[in-house]
């Protein structure tokens, strides 16, 4: 039986951690803002931005809220935009995704500061992250490294594989571990042999969006299974890519949903308001 990979448990350790600086930080004249644009009232991102919003006040990070109407222009919200970015005490900003149809998205997050570019989503910190330069990193995959560690998972020379190759998941994800000194395989749509490379993995990532579709077939024997997915069933269930009923006799670790790498993305998100604020504070 697999051991559980807790993320409510080690997001809550994060946000304990990050709580203690920050108010270290205030102690010594530093404060720690993060702006947060929401346009339009889709539901899903209002619940979002209210959980970010909670999220700072437990920390002790001023969140800074900007509401703006669905028929909001992109030459508007870039407006804001670039107000924020010139705002010395704004240390982070984050745009609530995904944007009205009329908005192209690129155009919005290549607009933002680099230095405060807290979700990690700049071709700056994209870059950066590839090369092995310091900037943000995307926050699933941050958290994902972080349950990995915190669950005493080793990476370095472990065979990885990722499942997925998104730009806010599979690709970042495949990167840190690397960086971390794992052996990466990325898989994609496209991939042959799927099961067959999932069932050589050491630690396999499921990010692809389908409802239960890692069943035994696709698990080595003791390998740590990280589940990306996030989906509600006919029930109004929540459940992963991962048949967790299936994977779980075989694995050695695995992470739950909910409960696993959904409560991790608030916490590294808060987390690099934080590091936005130390790195401003040491120029
Ligand atoms: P995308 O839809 O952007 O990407 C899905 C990826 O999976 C693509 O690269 C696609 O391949 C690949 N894929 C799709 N079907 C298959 C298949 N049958 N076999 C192999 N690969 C396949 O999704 P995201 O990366 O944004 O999200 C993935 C999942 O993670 C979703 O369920 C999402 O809700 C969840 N999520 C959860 C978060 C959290 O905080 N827990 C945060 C972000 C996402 P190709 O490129 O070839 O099309």
């Amino acid at each position: 039986m697999a051991q559980l990979i807790d993320g409510k448990m080690i997001s809550a350790q994060i946000k304990d951690e990050l709580k203690e600086e920050v108010a270290k930080m205030n102690s010594q004249g530093t404060t720690v803002t993060l702006a947060v644009i929401l346009v339009g009232q889709d539901p899903a991102s209002c619940v979002y931005v209210r959980n970010k919003k909670r999220a700072c006040e437990y920390i002790g990070i001023r969140s800074i809220s900007c509401e703006m109407p669905e028929e909001t222009t992109q030459e508007e919200l870039l407006a804001k935009i670039r107000e924020l970015n010139q705002d010395d005490s704004v240390d982070g900003i984050l745009v609530q995704l995904p944007l009205p149809a009329h908005i192209n998205e690129d155009a919005v997050i290549d607009a933002i500061d680099p230095a405060k570019d807290v979700d990690g989503f700049h071709p700056r910190s994209v870059g950066a992250l590839c090369i092995g330069k310091p900037g943000f990193v995307s926050c699933t995959p941050a958290g994902i490294i972080q349950l990995l560690k915190r669950s005493g998972v080793a990476i370095e020379g472990k065979h990885c594989v990722v499942v997925g190759r998104s730009n806010i998941v599979g690709k970042p994800m495949s990167l840190l571990l690397l960086r971390e000194n794992g052996t990466v395989t990325i898989c994609h749509s496209r991939t042959k042999n799927l099961k067959d490379i999932c069932r050589s993995a050491d630690i396999l990532v499921c990010a692809i969006g389908k409802p239960k579709f890692f069943t035994e077939e696709y698990i080595k024997d003791g390998a740590v299974v990280i589940d990306v997915g996030i989906h509600r069933n006919a029930e109004n269930k929540l459940c992963g890519d991962v048949d967790f009923e299936k994977a779980e006799p075989i694995a050695s670790k695995i992470t739950p949903v909910p409960g696993g790498v959904g409560p991790m993305t608030i916490a590294m998100l808060m987390s690099n308001c934080v590091e936005a604020a130390k790195r401003k504070a040491q120029k």
